[in-house]
């Protein structure tokens, strides 16, 4: 009954590795269980589209490769929800908050369970920082609380179809593979992960280019007054920091990004750091599609971890007596396929604070470039663009739908579009269209973006 799948890689080239699955016997495996939407991964983008989606009555099955959601934001220990409030030149002025919606429902539970901070300065807009614990226990509590299956532990590795329709996802584990058959799948895998099984329908990057991972870690047994009076309250480092950092490498630290961000935590005494900058040992692009790559980021990762915590506790005040409580569960991946799209976000779209009628995600954080020694920024100052509804919608394959930071964009564009508090609303907005599309039969492709819009209004969206 299912096709066997034809698929090939788009842009990156990994002539060890296949991504085809077309050996693969579908028809051979058991089936696991039956849904009306399958959501593969559970960052941000899929806790969202999850909730969103079983409280509109569906039955709902999240599935994710470890055993936690939170995807970048907790297993890359990204740590904060960046994209809530406007950009202002003034950075007296009170922080002015742009996104409700699921992006608020989440925050709140966050705030409620003692596991975020208030607004922390961050250039000219403010962010707030998390506890990837708590993360965790909001999106296990909201998953559970609103009737989804959640899957931990389990992998999406091929789409099943049924003549020209994805009809589920085939799901390896340790206990083997199945297949988890859904009448719609949202593919909120970060990677494209089912976008790119389909064939052709993915870009890497600016032609192969993306942006430099991260490895985040977390600082304990900071004395917080005596860092503050020194750092600051900008979470970007002052110039004298830069220029500490720049002094410390002519004379041999591993230390390559001179311009650092430091953000106090919800826990006493903690500071997260975003500071080290991951290329190869000889320079090069690490493409973290390729496991080979991705275990070069994490190893020189871990050992740029340790010579920025040996710079903080030896030049910055409060940090003395400080350790490394925690590195990422693994690098933070900023960026690898984008899917092709029915519509793509275009860098001038950005730029420009475009307003559209299909707009189904609001943002105003800046254009936030990680390549070259320093991260450059790009800000929106006081106004904020939108992004339209079927930038979420691949242009080959019925029945599916992404979320998160996968979505169709331009490089630049890509670089402001991809925070935490956009990826709830891709989310949210990617559940309300497999809403409508499963009350209607319609096809994503056939949706109206504002129509879209105006039922996630209704829900509490500020669009
Ligand atoms: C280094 C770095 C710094 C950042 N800094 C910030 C910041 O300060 N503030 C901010 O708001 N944002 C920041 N971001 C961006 C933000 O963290 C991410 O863009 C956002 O969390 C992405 O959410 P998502 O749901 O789209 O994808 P992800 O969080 O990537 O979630 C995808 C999930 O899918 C799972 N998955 C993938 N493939 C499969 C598969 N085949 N089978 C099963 N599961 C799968 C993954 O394990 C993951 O849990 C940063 C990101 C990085 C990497």
């Amino acid at each position: 009954m299912y096709n066997r799948y034809m698929t090939h890689t788009s842009g990156e080239e990994f002539p060890r590795w296949r991504l085809d699955t077309s050996d693969l016997d579908v028809d051979a495996l058991p089936v696991l269980c039956e849904a009306d939407v399958v959501v593969v991964g559970s960052g941000a983008a899929g806790v969202a589209a999850a909730t969103v989606a079983a409280e509109g009555g569906l039955s709902v099955v999240i599935i994710e490769k470890y055993g936690f959601s939170g995807g970048a934001a907790v297993a890359g220990l990204s740590g904060t929800i960046c994209g809530l409030y406007l950009s202002a030149e003034d950075q007296r002025r009170a922080p002015e908050q742009l996104v409700y919606g699921f992006t608020e429902r989440f925050r709140g539970e966050l705030s409620a369970h003692g596991g975020l901070t208030a607004p922390q300065l961050y250039g000219s807009t403010w962010t707030v920082a998390h506890d990837p614990l708590v993360w965790r226990e909001t999106a296990d509590r909201l998953l559970e609380r609103s009737g989804v299956r959640v899957l931990y532990h389990t992998n999406v590795i091929a789409p099943v179809t049924d003549a020209d329709e994805l009809c589920g996802v085939v799901v390896a584990s340790n206990a083997g593979r199945s297949v988890v058959r859904a009448r719609r799948v949202i593919d909120a895998s970060g990677d494209a992960a089912v976008v790119a099984r389909l064939g052709g329908g993915t870009v890497f990057g600016e032609n192969g280019e993306i942006q430099n991972p991260t490895m985040f870690f977390r600082m304990a047994n900071v004395d917080t007054d005596a860092y503050q009076q020194f750092y600051g309250q900008d979470t970007i480092c002052p110039p004298e920091v830069s220029a500490a950092i720049e002094r410390a490498r002519s004379e041999g630290a591993e230390l390559p990004r001179s311009k650092i961000w430091i953000f106090r935590t919800p826990r006493h005494g903690e500071l997260l750091v975003n500071a080290t900058r991951l290329t190869g040992r000889d320079g090069r692009m690490l493409n973290v599609i390729d496991p080979e790559d991705f275990t070069e980021a994490e190893i020189y990762g871990r050992q740029q971890v340790r010579a920025y915590a040996r710079f903080l506790q030896e030049h910055v005040p409060g940090c003395a007596d400080a350790h490394v409580a925690d590195t990422g569960v693994e690098a933070g991946i900023r960026q690898t396929r984008s899917i092709l799209g029915v519509e793509t976000l275009r860098n001038t779209d950005v730029v420009a604070c475009r307003k559209r009628p299909d707009g189904v995600v609001r943002s105003a954080w800046p254009i936030e470039l990680h390549s070259g020694d320093r991260p450059k920024l790009h800000w929106l100052y006081d106004d904020y663009y939108e992004v339209p509804y079927h930038t979420l919608v691949p242009r080959i394959g019925e029945n599916l739908i992404v979320a998160g930071r996968c979505l169709s964009a331009e490089h630049e564009a890509l670089a402001s579009a991809r925070v935490t508090a956009q990826c709830f609303e891709y989310g949210h907005a990617a559940a309300t269209a497999t809403l409508m599309s499963l009350e209607t039969g319609d096809r994503y492709r056939d949706i109206e973006g504002a129509a879209v819009r105006e039922r996630m209004r209704a829900a509490g969206s500020a669009l």
